[in-house]
């Protein structure tokens, strides 16, 4: 129970916000449960454009908070820095709650996997300097392969805590400008099994473009959840029974494909390559042998990229991209891979 206790002496001696506290600023983004804005402390009027980020969200935001609060104090570099959340009921009949974190910076992945200049980008946001470096292949691996290995380890510290996220996609994906790395963000899908917290996904939140084959994750399998203290004794064992965190590494593979293949990156390429690699039932080589024979110069230089240093970088995509969870390699497993043995683009040039 001392997580209890410490989430109550953490409530006790942390700052508490209430509505009043906070000024509304530009709109971030809107989706079907909660609406995001950049906010200042109403206080504090100082802060130019607002270092804080507010979402308004419905009743999925009791979860979110939970997840949050878990994060924070279990894996807190895995996700944007969470800083309050409570209920608002004083306006609207429809309970509203409102979580804040700290601003962390203007670009999300997919912000920029839609810029031309990708991958080159992100070094400059990582080293915050432009390189003088002739462009090409090697260099642009080096930096994918860094972001790749960002991800994994943010995915690693929330699945080491039992939480497995259920929609890693870029969009949730934001580049801190403070750490000079990328955290995850938008925890109102996750479901944390070692508590069962959220434990039935909710099939109808995941982002079809970026879901595992086995998208109803262990709903079909269990089909109503264990009450709280019968979920911790299970979860171990049926962790090791579903796998359910693969189903994270499986998104992070399509991240992976996008960056690799400027041709995916718009939602209906993604949308048309998912229904080709069906029909190649999830097998990426075989996928492979249908397009390559017959396509264009950036498909080609897509698989040049990922046949570098004698293919390891198609070795570590086709061990996360698999129709079985369980043929699937865990976040810490893939770290291990000697796709990341190389030095990537590391402002210090050690792992982070
Ligand atoms: P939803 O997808 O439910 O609308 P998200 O949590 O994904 O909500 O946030 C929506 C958008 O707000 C993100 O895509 C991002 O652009 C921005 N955003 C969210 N959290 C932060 C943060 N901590 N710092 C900066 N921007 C953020
Ligand atoms: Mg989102």
């Amino acid at each position: 129970f001392d997580m209890f206790v410490l989430a109550f002496v953490e409530r006790f001696f942390r700052p508490t916000f209430r509505k009043d506290d906070f000024v509304l600023g530009k709109k971030l983004g809107e989706g079907s449960f909660g609406v995001v804005y950049r906010v200042t402390l109403a206080n504090k009027p100082s802060s130019k454009e607002g270092d804080l980020v507010l979402k308004k969200a419905t009743e999925y935001g009791a979860v979110e908070i939970w997840m949050n609060e878990r994060v924070r104090r279990a894996c807190a570099n895995s996700c944007a820095d969470f800083v309050y959340g409570f209920l608002e009921r004083s306006t609207k009949k429809t309970p509203e709650y409102w979580l804040i974190w700290q601003f962390e910076g203007d670009a999300t992945l997919a912000d920029l996997l839609q810029s031309r200049d990708f991958p080159y980008n992100v070094e400059t946001l990582i080293l915050g300097e432009v390189q003088d470096l002739p462009k090409g292949l090697e260099r642009e691996n080096r930096i994918i392969q860094t972001i790749i290995r960002q991800l994994l380890f943010a995915l690693d510290g929330l699945h080491s805590t039992g939480i497995v996220h259920r929609d890693i996609k870029p969009q949730n994906i934001i580049f801190s400008e403070g750490s000079r790395t990328f955290k995850i963000i938008d925890l109102g899908a996750a479901t944390d099994l070692r508590v069962g917290i959220n434990y039935i996904p909710k099939e109808f939140l995941l982002d079809p473009r970026y879901a595992a084959p086995e998208q109803y994750i262990m709903s079909t399998q269990t089909p109503s959840a264990p009450s709280a203290p019968v979920a911790t004794a299970l979860s171990p064992v049926l962790w090791q029974l579903n796998l359910p965190d693969r189903f994270d590494i499986y998104s992070t593979g399509l991240i992976f494909l996008q960056m690799a293949f400027p041709g995916l990156r718009t939602d209906n390429s993604l949308i048309q390559f998912n229904r080709q690699l069906k029909r190649c039932d999830y097998d990426l080589v075989a996928w492979r042998k249908t397009v390559e024979p017959r396509c264009g110069a950036e498909l080609r230089r897509g698989f040049e990229l990922l046949d570098l240093d004698g293919g390891i970088g198609w070795e570590l995509l086709t061990s996360m991209v698999r129709y079985k969870a369980r043929q699937r390699l865990s976040a810490k497993a893939a770290l291990a891979h000697p796709y990341f043995d190389k030095e990537g683009t590391q402002k210090d040039g050690g792992f982070t």
